[in-house]
């Protein structure tokens, strides 16, 4: 075993949460290697993309405070980039209050600023652009600490940090086993060219990707399902683009129910806005039907061909028909994947087994775990140099744990329905 094949730690996969282990790795003083299989910044896995939602609201109350930790380590990693990736808005949630989920998130707002909007103040105070129904109990729940995020050069900020910090940063280099030869030994890592390398310690960031590689060289299940989804953008009604753009004030949004929808304001494309819905269709990583979910049905054999473009279409013709033309379908669409837990809660853990505390995974985020990246990859960093980490208040790691689904295959148990609609074709 070399030096130059031997190292503290080895990240596998680096979308948002390897390049954030990475780095705050390196600022631990640790000889770090972070691997990746296809080339840095690519399309196929969940980190792409020009636009992330971050907001502090959430049913559960454990989620704000990573949040909020997140934010001021997106912040303080800008400062030390020279450049920015997140472009604060104020965040609006809108819902039925019979909606558990929506009012739970009333409920874990009503300790911070926020403001509650009717049908009328709600169309005073955005240009008219929102139509909320007036009857069920709708309101919205306007809050300050809403922002988008740019995926790629988040992923890309925190990777050439890293690797100013002292990271070897290896791309199109798959990991295709993970050993330990002897219990007190290193773990060995093997790559799909033959290369091997060594490691005290190892961290399993491989998005969805995650069951596969920790089924094949570990023997353990873990409940992670690759979802497919779209990101949409809708064509806004000539003359109205300033209104809906972020630099007028513009929120980052979300509309719970069934399905819940989220969206983005005017900035990366001109006239242009991001709409889409938070849900998918199961998929394999590895094999994916780019157009499932957006094309015209063939027959009536087919519910769910338009089934992720279809409902957020809806959406628009009944929110925001003054400001966002929906008519023609979106102008443009980009695959992503979610990897789904049974709960929607981040797997953040020991692998055990035969790899005890040497081995850690962190999957599993569920289609919002992007604003969270940095507060993830810090507590990473931590588990695997000192053993555990620091965590904010109100934050239980054992809603992370893998043992929950060994007392509930479901997870951890929840008083509100799932946010994120899957279509099982
Ligand atoms: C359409 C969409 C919208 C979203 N919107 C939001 C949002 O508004 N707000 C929010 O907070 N979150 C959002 N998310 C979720 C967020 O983007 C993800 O939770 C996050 O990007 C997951 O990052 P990751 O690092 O776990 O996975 P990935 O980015 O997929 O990274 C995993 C990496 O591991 C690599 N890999 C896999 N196997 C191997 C191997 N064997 N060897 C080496 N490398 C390997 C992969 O190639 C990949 O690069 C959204 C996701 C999608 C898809």
């Amino acid at each position: 075993m070399d030096a130059s094949s031997s190292f503290d730690t080895i990240v596998i996969g680096a979308g948002i949460m390897g390049s954030c282990a990475a780095y705050y790795l390196s600022k631990l003083s640790q000889k770090a290697l972070l691997l990746e299989r296809f080339d840095l910044l690519h399309p196929l896995g969940s980190s792409h993309g020009h636009s992330r939602t971050t907001r502090t609201t959430y049913p559960e109350s454990f989620y704000p405070p990573l949040v909020s930790l997140a934010r001021s380590l997106f912040l303080d990693a800008q400062s030390e980039a020279g450049y920015t990736v997140l472009t604060p808005t104020p965040h609006l949630d809108m819902g039925p209050v019979s909606d558990l989920s929506f009012k739970s998130c009333i409920d874990n707002s009503s300790s911070t600023e926020h403001v509650l909007l009717g049908k009328e103040s709600l169309k005073d105070k955005f240009s008219g652009a929102f139509d909320m129904p007036e009857d069920d109990g709708w309101v919205a729940l306007e809050t300050p600490l809403g922002g988008v995020l740019h995926p790629t050069k988040s992923v890309a900020m925190f990777q050439s940090l890293a690797a100013r910090h002292g990271v070897v940063v290896r791309d199109r280099t798959e990991v295709i086993s993970i050993k330990k030869e002897a219990a007190s030994g290193p773990v060995k890592v093997l790559t799909a060219s033959g290369e091997v390398f060594y490691a005290k310690k190892v961290i399993i960031t491989a998005g969805a990707w995650t069951r596969k590689l920790i089924g094949s060289v570990g023997g353990i299940e873990l409940p992670i399902e690759p979802v497919h989804n779209l990101i949409c953008y809708w064509k806004i009604r000539e003359g109205l683009e300033e209104e809906l753009a972020a630099a007028g004030g513009f929120p980052t949004f979300a509309s719970y129910g069934d399905p819940y929808i989220y969206g983005t304001p005017c900035m990366e494309y001109p006239n242009l806005i991001k709409i889409a819905m938070h849900g998918g269709i199961p998929c394999d990583p590895d094999r994916r039907d780019w157009q499932v979910g957006s094309r015209a049905a063939a027959s009536a054999n087919e519910p769910d061909a338009n089934a992720l473009v279809g409902p957020v279409a809806q959406w628009v013709s009944k929110f925001m028909p003054s400001h966002v033309d929906a008519s023609n379908g979106p102008v443009m669409t980009q695959g992503c994947m979610y990897s789904m837990t049974p709960d929607g809660d981040f797997i953040i853990d020991f692998l055990g087994g035969e790899f005890g505390k040497d081995v850690l995974v962190a999957g599993g985020f569920s289609g919002h775990g992007f604003k969270m990246g940095p507060a993830v990859g810090k507590i990473l960093a931590e588990l695997a140099v000192r053993g555990e980490a620091e965590v904010p208040d109100g934050v239980d790691m054992g809603m992370f744990s893998i043992v929950r689904f060994q007392s509930n295959p479901g997870g951890n148990v929840k008083e509100h329905a799932a946010q994120v609609s899957l279509h099982k074709t």
